[in-house]
């Protein structure tokens, strides 16, 4: 999608720091990150956001949790905990409109909405 940051990100124009990267999704680091780890992981394919998935999409879903996983194990958060959020839409505050999950932790992480 042509105005997308995250699309944008995808295909290079925007640099990021990628903590990962296949056919199907990418992972980067968080440029305000709100913990000691904060990590992105999108598709690359241009989904807006949670409330645009399908069944169509039950593979890709369960690919970016295996990649949370793995990522949330390889900075040591496995055993701590860690946090996976995704935004959706503008009362959760959700500022890139392409699916993206958050990989939060390293901290005691509060829920204050
Ligand atoms: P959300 O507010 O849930 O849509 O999350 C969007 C996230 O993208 C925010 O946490 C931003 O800090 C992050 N972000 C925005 N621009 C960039 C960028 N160029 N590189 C990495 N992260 C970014």
């Amino acid at each position: 999608m042509n105005d997308c940051l995250f699309c944008k990100i995808i295909s290079g124009d925007i640099p990021s720091n990628k903590a990962y990267e296949d056919e199907k999704v990418l992972a980067f680091y968080d440029i305000a990150p709100q913990a000691p780890v904060h990590i992105l992981i999108i598709p690359k394919e241009h989904i807006g956001s949670a409330q645009e998935l399908s069944t169509d999409n039950n593979e890709l879903l369960g690919h970016m949790f295996a990649i949370a996983r793995k990522l949330a194990s390889e900075k040591g958060l496995d055993c701590s905990g860690y946090r996976l959020v995704t935004n959706v839409g503008d009362d959760a505050g959700q500022s890139v409109k392409h699916l993206h999950l958050h990989l939060i932790g390293g901290k005691t992480l509060k829920w204050d909405n």
